[in-house]
C-alpha cells in the first residue's frame, strides 16, 4: 500500500557555504553561479520516493547564515524533524561554525532530530586538491562521535546532493 509522510527540514551553516545552492540543486536540479544571498529564510518543498511505495515530502527551510539573522534560527529548527548543517571544505572556519550549530541543535531542537553534516564544494577540491582545507577523515570522525550522517557533496556538479536527502528520508520514522 502506498504511504505518504511529510517532514520539516532546516538548513544551517555559515554564509556562502552553499546552503541555497544545495537546495536549488535538489529541488530544481540546477546550479546558478550568481544566486543572490538569502534574506531571512526561503521555503521550498520536494519529494523523495523510497522503495515500497513510500513518498516523503520535505518542507525545507533554507536559512540565511548571516550573524544578524542568527536570532531567527530557532523559529526554523524548532519542530524540525531533520537538519542539514553545511560547511565548505575549502573554508577552515566553516566547520567550526557547523560544530556550533550541531551543539545548538543538540541542546535546543527535538530530541529525535536527524542531523546530517554536509561538506560542500567538492568540485573545487577535485579539480585542485590544494584548495581543500578540511580533511574528509576529520569531518567523518567528528560526525561519528556526534552521531550525524556525513556527506561530501558539490551543489555545482550535483555530486552527492540527492543522496543526502535520500539517506535522511530512510532514517525518518514512517508508520
Ligand atoms: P549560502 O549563503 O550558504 O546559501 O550559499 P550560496 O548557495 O548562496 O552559495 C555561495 C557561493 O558559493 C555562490 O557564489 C555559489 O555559486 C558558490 N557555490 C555554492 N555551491 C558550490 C559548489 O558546490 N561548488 C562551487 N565551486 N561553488 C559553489
Ligand atoms: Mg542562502
Amino acid at each position: 500500500t502506498p504511504r505518504f509522510a511529510q517532514f520539516k527540514l532546516v538548513l544551517l551553516g555559515e554564509s556562502a557555504v552553499g546552503k541555497s545552492s544545495i537546495v536549488h540543486r535538489f529541488v530544481k536540479d540546477q546550479f546558478d553561479e550568481f544566486r543572490e544571498s538569502t534574506i531571512g529564510a526561503a521555503f521550498l518543498t520536494q519529494t523523495v520516493l523510497l522503495p515500497n511505495n513510500i513518498t516523503i515530502k520535505f518542507e525545507i527551510w533554507d536559512t540565511a547564515g548571516q550573524e544578524r539573522y542568527k536570532s531567527l534560527a530557532p523559529m526554523y529548527y524548532r519542530n524540525a524533524n531533520c537538519a542539514i548543517i553545511v560547511y565548505d571544505i575549502t573554508q577552515e572556519s566553516s566547520l567550526e561554525k557547523a560544530k556550533q550549530w550541531v551543539k545548538e541543535l543538540q541542546r535546543q531542537a527535538n530530541q529525535d532530530i536527524i542531523i546530517a553534516l554536509a561538506g560542500n564544494k567538492l568540485d573545487l577540491a577535485e579539480s585542485d586538491p590544494s584548495t581543500r582545507k578540511i580533511k574528509k577523515e576529520d569531518a567523518f570522525t567528528y560526525s561519528r562521535e556526534e552521531n550525524l550522517l556525513f556527506f561530501e557533496v558539490s551543489a555545482k556538479t550535483g555530486e552527492g546532493v540527492k543522496n543526502i536527502f535520500q539517506s535522511i528520508a530512510k532514517k525518518l520514522p514512517i508508520d
